[in-house]
């Protein structure tokens, strides 16, 4: 079936640098990108047209790292550090996943939010429950949202009888979850919480459950500062933290680690040579004091970085605004540099929001030809009224600061239309 998306078509190909068809014609067949082109191509005349008038036609978010059972916690507990806010509210709240009505409930609401905030792809941390994970990715399925959903393994340092698994448990779940995953569209990842959460049996479990079943593979690394005093602790062999990964085969290509705020220039050398993704979590970062990321340096040095709204150490779950947030981080980061670090430009943070993590799902460069088509359509004009005309780059960058929900009229999933319809 041959469709054609009108409107201004703005996409992000290139770290940077914006491609943008004013008025222009997204061809799609079957869902997957044809073409673009500024004047509709005669053997296109026959498709079924979406005509968008004067919104602007966008790539959708990917968030690449976040916590659904955390959904309910938003905004709470931002006072407190890491290692107690986990202790104090998350894992009480986590806990609660054990009723699958419960869960039934918020992963509904966390998946709507989600696709009507223009998210189409996630990398997603569940909790260690098997039932509520896959009600967790029916629901996402449902709603539209695509990507990969990991039980989580924790078999220390949890709360015992509340949340946590013995090791045999969380092999066991981990295996029975993963012969119950039959999705289109949402697909399993390996999902060790962090290092202090695991034992090194259950770590070599893991590790030939990811090679038995050739499965990605999601974590936490080097957050805070304390956090990695534990681990060096726990793993004195370990000289870095991410040797506590590597030693059980679960540093990889496609590997991704949330936050990485404190690797040093060995381990971001680790990062880039095994291909490993960091999922950056500016709002997250801040708000449990974690620090500020170098992304800049870690850009320069080729390392492959998306972004993650990490609710709810995150408190934001639009992606537009985790972007603004990271932009607005970046400038942070060139302060403490003594401005020898160039912040983040709008083009810049889209594009991390957007292709960096499309990437990892198979996607091409921006609105790539073969490509599912993943789009949002985004009406722009409720904003304060300019006092002149405004070119679409700038409209663009006013969409990415100033857009709500309610402005994304549209959104295209996996080559489907599926809100705003
Ligand atoms: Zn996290």
């Amino acid at each position: 079936m041959k469709q054609i998306l009108k409107g201004h078509i703005v996409h992000a190909p290139v770290l940077g640098a914006l491609e943008i068809t004013e008025n222009g014609y997204l061809v799609l067949q079957d869902g997957i990108i044809e073409g673009i082109y500024p004047q509709l191509p005669p053997q296109h005349r026959d498709g079924e047209m979406h005509d968008y008038g004067d919104k602007l036609i966008m790539q959708s978010f990917a968030d690449m790292h976040l916590h659904a059972p955390q959904y309910p916690m938003l905004g709470m507990g931002m006072d407190l550090p890491l290692l107690d806010w986990l202790n104090t509210y998350t894992f009480a709240v986590e806990s609660r996943f054990a009723d699958t009505d419960f869960a039934r409930d918020v992963y509904r609401r966390l998946a709507r939010e989600l696709i009507s905030n223009g998210t189409t792809r996630v990398c997603m941390f569940s909790s260690l429950h098997t039932d509520a994970t896959w009600v967790l990715m029916e629901e996402l399925e449902k709603a539209g949202v695509t990507g990969f959903v990991g039980k989580v393994n924790m078999d220390r340092n949890g709360k015992e009888g509340v949340l946590q698994e013995t090791t045999e448990e969380s092999v066991r779940e981990t295996l029975r979850w993963l012969e119950g995953c039959h999705f289109d569209h949402i697909h399993p990842i390996l999902t060790p919480r962090f290092t202090p959460s695991c034992s090194d049996e259950l770590m070599a479990e893991l590790g030939k459950i990811k090679a038995q079943y050739g499965l990605y593979v999601q974590s936490h690394l080097s957050e805070n500062k304390a956090e990695i005093a534990w681990v060096r602790e726990l793993h004195p062999d370990c000289e870095r933290y991410w040797e506590t990964y590597h030693k059980y085969g679960l540093w990889a290509d496609h590997t991704v680690m949330a936050h990485c705020v404190h690797s040093d220039e060995a381990e971001r050398r680790a990062m880039r040579e095994h291909n490993v993704l960091v999922a950056h979590c500016g709002d997250s970062n801040i708000n449990v004091s974690s620090g500020i990321c170098p992304v800049r340096k870690m850009l320069d040095e080729g390392l492959w970085v998306a972004l993650g709204s990490d609710i709810a150490g995150g408190a934001q779950l639009p992606m537009y605004r985790v972007i603004t947030t990271t932009i607005r981080a970046s400038k942070v980061r060139q302060i403490m540099d003594d401005w020898h670090t160039p912040f983040l430009t709008v083009p810049e943070g889209y594009y991390l929001g957007t292709t960096a993590g499309h990437r990892y799902f198979g996607a091409g460069d921006g609105f790539a030809a073969g490509d599912t088509l993943h789009a949002i359509v985004v009406d722009d004009s409720d904003f304060p009224t300019p006092v002149r005309p405004l070119s679409i780059n700038e409209r663009f960058e006013r969409a990415i600061y100033l857009m709500e929900q309610r402005s994304i009229a549209a959104v295209w999933s996996a080559g489907r239309c599926v809100v705003g319809c």
